[in-house]
């Protein structure tokens, strides 16, 4: 089922994101389109598109069938949302703030408890993408909301479902961002290495770039001895990965850089070696992060 007329819709939170949500929701025709910010100052440029400014959280909320939130995290969300819950029954809260699967399905919760519908959205772009195919925006919640409402959806990026349960959006997002940082980590780590002796990150990052890019056609393959268990080694053993790891560790101290990302590899690593693992692959690192130590 799709949308006859563009729904008129709300956004709460003008944010660098809120904005180009608020922005993009408009230029869809989705009017009115009504925007409230906590602090004032932030909407002039929209109101100067022809947006419309409430005075207050609650007008802004009574103004529309469909209000898309987007604050900063959870305990922003809670602040704004709770002293709205009675103008907020019977409408459906688009909820895309960055915050983790619990305090999702906790929101949702919270949404079910007073006859709210509840969509947990999670933006992978900046807000310069947001409108652009090239957005991807993950969601989970309610099943009906994403099917009515997926034209609206659509208008801030490719919009993916993820099933009922409200906290699947956030915990991809998570994970998705979490390999992200870790990635960023490792060519910070690197760019230290080369800067001890005077070698500009530019030159590095042309040649770290195109690395990274051919190393991830073996993502599959390690997603294959995750899925499976099954770490037999095909090509190197973790011993020779951590003969390796301890290297670029120890170069990484000659050259009076700091070790803390790549002995977070060598803790990993290491786990395993000493549980006799060596002579698997380098992909059972998996298992010193599904199992942290100290885990039942
Ligand atoms: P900003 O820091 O630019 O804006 C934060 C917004 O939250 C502002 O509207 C701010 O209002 C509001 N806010 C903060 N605390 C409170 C509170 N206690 N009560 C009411 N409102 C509050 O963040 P973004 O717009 O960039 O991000 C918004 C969400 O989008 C975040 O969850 C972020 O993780 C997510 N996101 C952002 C991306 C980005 O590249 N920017 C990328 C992907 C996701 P005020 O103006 O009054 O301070």
């Amino acid at each position: 089922m799709s949308e006859q007329q563009p729904t008129p819709v709300s956004v709460l939170g003008l944010g660098a994101m809120g904005r180009a949500i608020a922005d993009a929701i408009h230029r869809g025709g989705h009017h009115p389109t009504t925007v409230w910010n906590r602090t004032a100052g932030r909407a002039e440029s929209l109101v100067a598109k022809g947006l419309t400014l409430a005075p207050t959280a609650t007008a802004a909320v009574e103004a529309s069938p469909v209000i898309v939130v987007c604050l900063l995290d959870d305990a922003s969300v809670r602040a704004t949302l709770t002293p709205l819950t009675g103008s907020l029954a019977g409408r459906l809260v688009v909820n895309v703030t960055t915050m983790t699967p619990k305090q999702a399905r906790e929101t949702a919760a919270w949404a079910a408890e007073h006859g709210i519908e509840y969509l947990d959205g999670a933006i992978m772009a900046i807000p310069e993408m947001i409108g652009l195919p090239v957005a991807s925006l993950l969601y989970s919640g309610s099943a009906a909301a994403f099917d009515t409402h997926r034209e609206l959806l659509e208008l801030l990026g490719t919009a993916r479902y993820f099933g009922t349960d409200a906290g699947r959006a956030s915990l991809y997002d998570l994970a998705l961002l979490g390999s992200m940082y870790a990635m960023f980590a490792g060519v910070a780590h690197g760019a230290a290495m080369v800067a001890s002796e005077g070698v500009p990150a530019a030159e590095f990052v042309a040649m770290a770039g195109p690395w990274i890019s051919a190393m991830t056609t073996g993502l599959p393959g390690h997603a294959e001895h995750f899925d499976s268990g099954d770490y037999a080694a095909e090509v190197q053993s973790l011993d020779f990965n951590k003969a390796a790891v301890d290297t670029i560790a120890e170069a990484s101290r000659d050259q009076g850089v700091g070790t803390d990302v790549i002995a977070a590899v060598q803790t990993l690593i290491d786990r395993q070696v000493t549980a006799g693992h060596g002579k698997e692959s380098f992909a059972r690192i998996f298992e010193s992060i599904r199992r942290p130590v100290g885990a039942s």
